[in-house]
């Protein structure tokens, strides 16, 4: 990407046209810009042309397959790679194979999934996602360690999750429902009060932080949202 301000492109290899589909319209909507490519021989040709920011690479495609495209990738270029593949004891077989990609996503997937996938991967290869280049909260998902404001945060995973969620979508206001949505994906039955609990919690380590300013406000009978606090 040439500047923070532009739009991260996505190339979206798959050859399940329906799957494909969810996928740009979702990606667009999350103000990505895309490209689709459902052949595999068309992909190198692909990412010259379209120089895309990151790869989201299917395993398995016609004429050629996601391994060789992505060892081909790798040979001259960095650009993040996330291969997604039908079959999950597939990806410790990817791992083992030393690919180089940047992450791995077992269809069946939610679209919403993908996207914090790729935000990550995206982050961590040091692309904004068209927001400012001085973020105040820095995230990193590999380690679960965040900072506010250069102060480190001691979180636990779920409310490293909460803040990751929120902040990545700042002002949005979630739900509580949404929430657990996102942290839990096991589908346990939690209740309101867990994430309200999990939200003071949240909120405390960062006020202290944020010389006692709060980042997450409470909606009154709707749920939370992020604010990025200001920067001197
Ligand atoms: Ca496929």
């Amino acid at each position: 990407m040439n500047s923070s301000t532009q739009q991260p492109k996505i190339l979206i290899v798959e050859d399940e046209e329906a799957l494909a589909e969810v996928l740009d319209d979702y990606l667009r909507h999350h103000h990505f810009v895309t490209r689709v490519v459902g052949d595999g021989a068309l992909v190198q040709d692909a990412v010259a042309a379209f120089q895309p920011d990151l790869i989201l690479l299917d395993l398995m495609l016609p004429n050629k397959d996601g391994l060789t495209i992505c060892r081909e990738i790798r040979a001259r270029s960095t650009v993040p790679i996330i291969m997604t593949t039908a079959r999950v004891e597939e990806i410790d077989r990817l791992l083992g194979l030393e690919l180089g990609a940047d992450d791995y996503i077992c269809k069946p997937y939610s679209p919403r999934e993908v996207i914090a996938r790729v935000k990550a991967v995206l982050r961590r290869a040091g692309v904004q996602d068209a927001s400012p280049a001085n973020k105040a909260l820095v995230l990193r998902a590999e380690s679960m360690s965040a900072t506010l404001l250069g102060v480190a945060l001691e979180l636990t995973a779920v409310e490293f999750r909460l803040l990751e969620t929120m902040a990545n979508e700042p002002r949005r206001i979630f739900t509580r429902d949404q929430l657990m949505d996102r942290i839990y994906t096991d589908q346990r039955i939690v209740s309101d009060r867990t994430i309200d609990s999990h939200i003071t919690k949240l909120r405390k380590k960062l006020a202290t932080a944020n010389a006692g300013a709060d980042v997450i406000r409470s909606v009154y009978g709707v749920g939370y949202k992020y604010e990025e606090p200001e920067q001197n």
